[in-house]
């Protein structure tokens, strides 16, 4: 038998070999979920985008150049996903041109961000948004409707919520019921001229009957407590009218909110995840974003590179596909995948960190 000083020297011993088992699996295992979100964390760093070169930011960005510096800096501040950033940098990448077997019609391909707060793509949007919208305007007569909330110092996702379900409870009345069938809503922000607060409005394009305004201004005033501005239009050119929404639907922010950072920030927090744009009625349903289906077979003509090169050499073809696109904005089309497919693997740069 061994004596009590043995048996506690011996235990100690496998106590320490035991507690330096369980640290080494402990590390190990640490080790392992380290290895996995060190993992995790590449293949979210994984190049979404191509990197746009120095002559396609010149061509999709020039025109917003200042604007785009203080979006980056919003979006930073804001913390966004290192995706969501390195896609909003390389909007316009990998662009090329493709046309109709006739030449007739052109358009442009490329990889684009989609971020609600980079101009080019919020103009693409637009036109998308009037091009589903526009072939609905047969449907009967329309009126454009604005609604406004009262001056309010509460945040602007708060505001934008609560103008959202009083419309909601506006279109359950009778004086709307009665005369409207369904139609599209917009909505826009603007900061206060004195900058304290935010104004936020609804434009809606109905389609139905005569509407009674004061009814809906006196409904309207109930549901919001303390609001009763009310417009309501006949709309005498529809097409125009399409336009003047979607255009509204695709502002961005207050153009004042450039040289305010803090608001600007303030702002794209406050519209994430919310919905700006919709339909209801005999509308709802309707995808007003989604791409319309091509009309005829694209086919790639050249890259953009190819394009400008034969620009600056004078090539008459070139010369008239400018032409071309001062008349006729070109259609973008974001094809990613085919564009990928088209260029050979090793060609896709990586992200650029910074
Ligand atoms: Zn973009």
């Amino acid at each position: 038998m061994p004596d009590d000083a043995s048996l506690s020297s011996f235990l100690d011993q496998h106590q320490t070999t035991l507690q330096g088992l369980a640290v080494t699996a402990l590390i190990e295992r640490k080790d392992n979920r380290a290895q996995r979100r060190e993992k995790l964390h590449a293949s979210r760093r994984r190049p979404l985008t191509p990197q746009i070169t120095e002559a396609e930011k010149h061509f999709r960005h020039d025109g917003w150049a200042e604007h785009r510096k203080v979006v980056d800096h919003a979006l930073r501040a804001n913390g966004v996903s290192p995706g969501c950033l390195a896609r909003f940098r390389d909007c316009g990448s990998r662009c090329s041109l493709e046309s109709t077997q006739d030449g007739q019609e052109w358009r442009l391909v490329a990889h684009y961000c989609g971020n609600r707060h980079c101009e080019p793509c919020q103009r693409s949007r637009a036109k998308r948004i009037q091009q589903n919208l526009v072939h609905l305007v047969g449907l009967g007569d329309w009126r454009f409707v604005t609604l406004t909330l009262a001056a309010d110092t509460h945040g602007v996702g708060s505001i934008i919520d609560r103008l959202l379900t009083c419309f909601a409870k506006l279109r359950r009345t009778d004086a709307w019921t009665t005369a409207v069938d369904g139609g599209a809503y917009f909505v826009e922000t603007t900061r206060g001229k004195r900058g304290d607060h935010w104004h936020v409005h609804l434009h809606a394009l109905v389609c139905g009957r005569w509407i009674d305004r004061e009814a809906l201004r006196d409904h309207w005033r109930r549901i919001t407590g303390d609001s009763w501005i009310v417009h309501v239009r006949f709309v005498t050119d529809p097409e125009k009218a399409v336009w003047y929404c979607a255009k509204y639907a695709c502002k961005g922010c207050d153009a004042a909110l450039y040289s305010d950072p803090r608001h600007l920030a303030e702002w794209m927090r406050g519209i994430s995840g919310r919905r700006l744009v919709g339909t209801f009625g005999c509308l709802r349903g309707r995808r007003l974003e989604q791409q319309p289906a091509d009309s005829a077979d694209y086919h790639h003509r050249c890259t953009l590179g190819e394009y400008l090169t034969a620009l600056s050499q004078g090539e008459a073809w070139a010369i008239g596909l400018k032409k071309y696109a001062a008349r006729t904005e070109l259609v973008e089309r974001d094809a990613s995948a085919a564009i990928d497919a088209a260029w050979p693997e090793e060609d896709l740069p990586g992200t650029p960190a910074g």
